[in-house]
């Protein structure tokens, strides 16, 4: 549950930080994090608006 970021597809843009509704995501040193994944609703968000497909959610 909660979604995973692939560091090395993460280009740091920061889009998952600002579409996520419950705050998950924080960035540090240019790489989101998934920093508070236990809030995540799994509403595809971060998933949808990051471009170079980073963010994997689990069942
Ligand atoms: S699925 Fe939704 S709630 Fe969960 S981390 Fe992504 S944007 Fe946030
Ligand atoms: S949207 Fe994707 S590329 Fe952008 S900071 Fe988040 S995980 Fe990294």
């Amino acid at each position: 549950m909660g979604p995973k970021i692939n560091a090395d597809l993460c280009a740091g843009c920061g889009n998952c930080v600002d579409v996520c509704p419950a705050d998950v995501f924080v960035l540090k040193d240019g790489k989101a994090q998934a920093e508070n994944e236990g809030n995540c609703l799994e509403c595809g968000a971060c998933a949808e608006e990051c471009p170079p497909q980073a963010i994997n959610l689990e069942e």
